[in-house]
Parts: C-alpha cells; sequence; structure tokens
C-alpha cells in the first residue's frame, strides 16, 4: 500500500480542486503530511496539504481510503506546507497553554510590537 501513495496522491489531484475558487490542484502544490494505513491492502487515512496556484488559499485535506470507496474533508488553513512539517512533531496545546493565553490577553494592551519583542 505504501508505495501505491503516490500514485494515489497522484490520482487524488485529478479530483480534489480548490473549495474557494474551483482551481484544479497539480501535484507541485500537493503535499502528503501524513499517511497511515488501517486495513491492509483496503484501507488507508491520507493528510494531504494543498496551497491553491491561483487563489493562494491552503487548504488540508483528510481522506479515508475504505476498499473502493473515498471520503475527503477539506479545511481551509492558513498553515502553510512548511508549517505543516514543523508542527508535526510539536506537543499539542495544553489547558494550561490556554489559560496562559487568556491571561496574556486580560492585559494585553494591544500593542503587538512591544508585545513580540518580549
Ligand atoms: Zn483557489
Amino acid at each position: 500500500m505504501k508505495s501505491d501513495f503516490k500514485k494515489i496522491i497522484e490520482w487524488l489531484t485529478y479530483i480534489l480542486k480548490c473549495p474557494i475558487c474551483g482551481y484544479r490542484y497539480n501535484l507541485e502544490q500537493t503535499k502528503l503530511i501524513d499517511s497511515r494505513e488501517n486495513k491492509p491492502q483496503v484501507g488507508a487515512n491520507l493528510l494531504v496539504h494543498t496551497d491553491c496556484e491561483r487563489c493562494k488559499s491552503s487548504v488540508v485535506f483528510s481522506i479515508a481510503i475504505d476498499g473502493p470507496e473515498i471520503f475527503s474533508v477539506g479545511m481551509v488553513t492558513d498553515l502553510t506546507s512548511i508549517d505543516t512539517t514543523r508542527f508535526k512533531n510539536t506537543r499539542a496545546l495544553s489547558t494550561d497553554d490556554v489559560l496562559a493565553m487568556h491571561q496574556f490577553l486580560k492585559v494585553f494592551d494591544g500593542d503587538f510590537r512591544v508585545a513580540l519583542k518580549a
């Protein structure tokens, strides 16, 4: 199955279209972020990142392949394909992170120049 992923991606670029402007992706703008086989030979889950050449929006597609059936869910993202690689191996946000952000925003005066310097 793994060796078929490239073929699957090639094939998917024929059917995946930008949900924003309808432009058809080409292979250079389509990148496999993650893949998992769930059932040997027949099933797999793929996470694919695409950059639209025409409208410059990025979409992450979650694609589930189950035998002859293929399900895809697209989600508009502001992550670039470099970001997806960068964040792939970082730890997930915790409740402490959310609380810290909440505390920060509570007293934040809106001056990003000062905040980003710190
Ligand atoms: Zn587009």
